[in-house]
Formats: C-alpha cells, sequence, structure tokens
C-alpha cells in the first residue's frame, strides 16, 4: 500500500536529488492526498505548481517512488492546497512502508533508468585532506546509529561538506530505500520553526522532526545565538539519539567555537566523532579536475589539469568555478583548450583566483558585472527588462548557490518582499531547462564569482 510514510519518504529523497531551489520551489508544499496498492495521488497548491511538477519532475518522482515502494506506481498530481501544518508525517503512518523485495512488479522498479544524483560518494575525490570525513561517513551508512553517530563534519567553506551530507542521504535510501531521510540546513529548520510557531502548530513540526531516521543537518553553525532554534534542536537530537537514529551534522566550525552555544549542545555534538576536512592537495586537486571534466563532458588537456591546479588551492568550489570559465571561455572564442587559453581566461581580464565566501554581494556584484549594471540599478525600481531579468537571476543564485533566507535576499536587492523573491526564483528555475542562453549566462556568473579582482591600488 503506498501510504503517507512512502511520499514523505520520497520528499527526503528527492530532496536530495534536487537543487534546493527547486525542491522549495516546487515540491516542499507537496501533500500526499490519496494512495492505493500501485498508485499514488499527490496535491499541489495550485494549477501552475501542478502543470510544472507534471511537465519537469514526474520521470525524477516516479523513478524516487517506484524505488521506494519496489513497484510501478502511477504517480497523479492534482490542486489541493493544504495548510503546511498537516504536511505529512511518518506519525500519520497507519503501516510502514513496503519493504525491500516483496512486490509483484518489483522488476519495473528496477528496470526504470537509474538516477543521476550528483552528490555521492562515487562523485567525491577522497584525499588526504577529507579521508576521515569520509570514511566515517561511509561508516555511518553502514552501520547508521552505530559508533560514528552523531558525525560531526566540520572545514571551511567550499571542501564538500554539504556533498558528503547528500552522499550519505543518497548511500542510506540505496541501501534501505523505506528509510526516512531528511536533510535540512540549520537555517530552514529556524524558519520552519518559526512558521509553526506562528502557525501554531509546532507539534505538527516536532514528529515532523522526531520521527525521521537519519537526520542530516546543514551548517548548523547558523543556530548560534538563536536560543528557540536551540532549544528544538536540542530535544530533536536526543529524541532521535536515544531512539539510536543517525545524526550526521556539518559547520564551518568545530562544535566548541560555535559561539553563542548552550553547553549541553556543544557536548552532544561532540559526543560520536568529530571529523574535520581540509583543502586538498595538488593531487587531489588534479583528480577532481578530472573528474569534474569528465563530468561535463570537456576533453581538458592533463597540462591545463596542472595549470588550474596550481593556480586556485584552497576551495573545491572555486576549482570547480575556474574549470568552468576556462571551458566557457575557449567554448565562446571557439579556441583549443590550452594553458595560454586558460591563463587568458582567467587573467586577461583582471581576474585571479582567490578563495571566497558566496555572499549575497558577491552575487549581486557578479550579477552586474556579467550584465554591466551598476548596484543602484539592480536593486532599485526601475522594471526595464534590461533590468528585470538581470535581477531575477540574482533573486536564483542567491537563492541556489546560499543559505540565506528569502527575506535576506529581498534586503539584499532593495528591500523586496519574500514573495517577489519567490517569483524570480521560480520564473528563472522554469526557464532554465529550455534557455541555453540563460544557462550559459548562469554559468558564467558562477565562474565569475568564484574569482576575485585583484587589489589595483
Ligand atoms: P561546502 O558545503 O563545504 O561549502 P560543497 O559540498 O558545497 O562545500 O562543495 C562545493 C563544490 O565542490 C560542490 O560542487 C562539490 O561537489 C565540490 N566538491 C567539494 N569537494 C569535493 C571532492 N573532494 N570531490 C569532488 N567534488 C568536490
Ligand atoms: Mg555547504
Amino acid at each position: 500500500m503506498i501510504d503517507r510514510g512512502t511520499w514523505t519518504a520520497a520528499l527526503g529523497r528527492l530532496q536530495l536529488e534536487l537543487s534546493n531551489g527547486h525542491f522549495a520551489a516546487w515540491l516542499q508544499q507537496s501533500t500526499f492526498v490519496e494512495g492505493g496498492i500501485s498508485s499514488l495521488v499527490v496535491g499541489l497548491p495550485n494549477a501552475f505548481a501542478r502543470e510544472t511538477v507534471d511537465r519537469s519532475f514526474r520521470p525524477i518522482v516516479k523513478e524516487v517512488v517506484d524505488r521506494i515502494a519496489d513497484r510501478d506506481v502511477d504517480v497523479t498530481f492534482v490542486i489541493h492546497a493544504e495548510d503546511v501544518s498537516n504536511s505529512p508525517s511518518r506519525t500519520d503512518v497507519s503501516e510502514p512502508p513496503p519493504s525491500v523485495g516483496h512486490a509483484p512488479a518489483a522488476s519495473t522498479a528496477r528496470r526504470s533508468a537509474p538516477l543521476q544524483p550528483r552528490y555521492t560518494f562515487d562523485n567525491f575525490v577522497a584525499g588526504e585532506g577529507t579521508s576521515l570525513a569520509y570514511a566515517a561517513a561511509k561508516r555511518a551508512c553502514e552501520s547508521p546509529g552505530g559508533s560514528y553517530n552523531p558525525l560531526f563534519i566540520y572545514g571551511s567553506v567550499g571542501l564538500g561538506k554539504t556533498h558528503l551530507l547528500k552522499a550519505v542521504g543518497h548511500e542510506i535510501n540505496q541501501r534501505v530505500p523505506s528509510c526516512a531521510v531528511r536533510f535540512v540546513t540549520s537555517e530552514d529548520f529556524t524558519h520552519e520553526l518559526v512558521t509553526a510557531i506562528r502557525a501554531g502548530s509546532t507539534s505538527a513540526f516536532r514528529s515532523r522532526y522526531r520521527s525521521i531516521d537519519v537526520l542530516l543537518m546543514d551548517d548548523v553553525q547558523f543556530i548560534a545565538g538563536r536560543e528557540s532554534t536551540q532549544q528544538e534542536v536540542f530535544h530533536t537530537f536526543d529524541t532521535l539519539y536515544s531512539a539510536g537514529k543517525q545524526i550526521v551534522l556539518t559547520s564551518d566550525r568545530s562544535p566548541q567555537t560555535i559561539r553563542p552555544l548552550s553547553d549541553r549542545l556543544t557536548t552532544r555534538f561532540a559526543c560520536g566523532l568529530v571529523a574535520d576536512i581540509q583543502p586538498p592537495d595538488f593531487e587531489t586537486r588534479l583528480a577532481i579536475l578530472r573528474c569534474k571534466a569528465l563530468a561535463v563532458g570537456a576533453d581538458v588537456p592533463l597540462p591545463v589539469i596542472e595549470f588550474l591546479a596550481s593556480s586556485v588551492t584552497d576551495n573545491v568550489r572555486d576549482l570547480e568555478g575556474a574549470l568552468t570559465r576556462v571551458i566557457f571561455f575557449a567554448q565562446c572564442n571557439k579556441l583549443q583548450l590550452s594553458v595560454d587559453v586558460a591563463q587568458q581566461a582567467l587573467h586577461r581580464t583582471g581576474y585571479r583566483a582567490a578563495p571566497r565566501a558566496l555572499t549575497l554581494r558577491s552575487i549581486t556584484n557578479a550579477v552586474c558585472e556579467h550584465f554591466s549594471l551598476t548596484t543602484e540599478e539592480i536593486a532599485g525600481r526601475s522594471r526595464a527588462s534590461r533590468l528585470t531579468r538581470p535581477r531575477h537571476i540574482a533573486m536564483y543564485l542567491m537563492r541556489e548557490d546560499t543559505n540565506h533566507s528569502l527575506p535576506a535576499i529581498g534586503a539584499e536587492l532593495g528591500g523586496r518582499d519574500h514573495t517577489t523573491i519567490l517569483y524570480g526564483v521560480r520564473k528563472i528555475s522554469r526557464q532554465l531547462s529550455g534557455d541555453p542562453t540563460l544557462q550559459l549566462a548562469i554559468e558564467s556568473i558562477r565562474a565569475l564569482n568564484s574569482l576575485t579582482k585583484p587589489y589595483t591600488g
């Protein structure tokens, strides 16, 4: 029987498969409406969402549901507005999701095309700096809730923390498809909590979090100084931990240096295995670049790979950005890729590689630079089309590439309302798949953003 629990598990899985922006824009608000032996009806808040999900996400939703149910499921999307507080929760499950192996149509589910997720152990290149975190994450998947519980991974930005965290989710789902895995950033957790408090639905919020099997919480450093969030994290942690559920946390700093944080949380975060990750060494950077070039199907000569690996040293995200920029530069100018061309791509325009965190401001600057606009123009009120498109792209990138909330993004873009931001994010998400020019613009801005201008004065 396909039930609420199946859909909850599917949502957890989809959150790992899709980008944060796509998931938040299209599936977060979905609800379980009805299930049968091999049918599932999912509700979406309006006609537009229903059409979009049906058109763009049906294959992946079906793939995930088929796997969890281990049979060929007929998935239907309908318009069905439901209060957020009633969204699916494992506590409502009348019976557990079907386990692997009993279903009559199991072979059909297995025959469907495999998922091609981005963040898996397979496409993570484990080097010296990440070997402990990598091994511990794998062990946590082999025996969830075992000795590496909680697993706390910390390290500076762009070193693969989120990648490893999502890889854990994939791997566990792969092993036990019915396992309810929940990936959440501590910021989103806070927002959900605040919304639940306002709506008077904290008990639904609690049961949602306390009835899962694996909690993956990204960037926990953001709960520093937030008392009610800390309290909620503490109780969620204790409930899951004492029930033997696996918890994996990431942060940009160690438990002891997250401040202010209540002592009881510091102790709990550190009571399992704490693994730090360090920037990759030269050999690992080479391996990562080869892996990324292969993933985008680009034939990048070894000398170019070596040049990039020696130019960008501290941050894998920047390394990826530099590679993308070089590939695009060569393609746009119809040049054969060589060290000379790579050098031009990185230096001729006055840029050099530099590690830095992605901030809202850096995205604003990169978008302005790409479209030759001023920050006043992009944050201003004018609705001229030469401004609205870049503005929407900025909203999309800020939502996709940072953990900032919609109101924070609104504030960065001239004090806009969060619904305006959501509109822009959705608009770009919708257009992206069918618009190569837009894809190119977004990738070039991302590449631009991973490189900073040298000091000139
Ligand atoms: P963090 O969460 O630590 O800021 P991410 O996990 O978002 O970093 O990683 C940034 C980018 O670098 C992602 O695209 C990720 O896939 C990639 N990446 C980081 N480390 C590795 C690695 N060791 N192998 C392959 N890709 C990596
Ligand atoms: Mg991260």
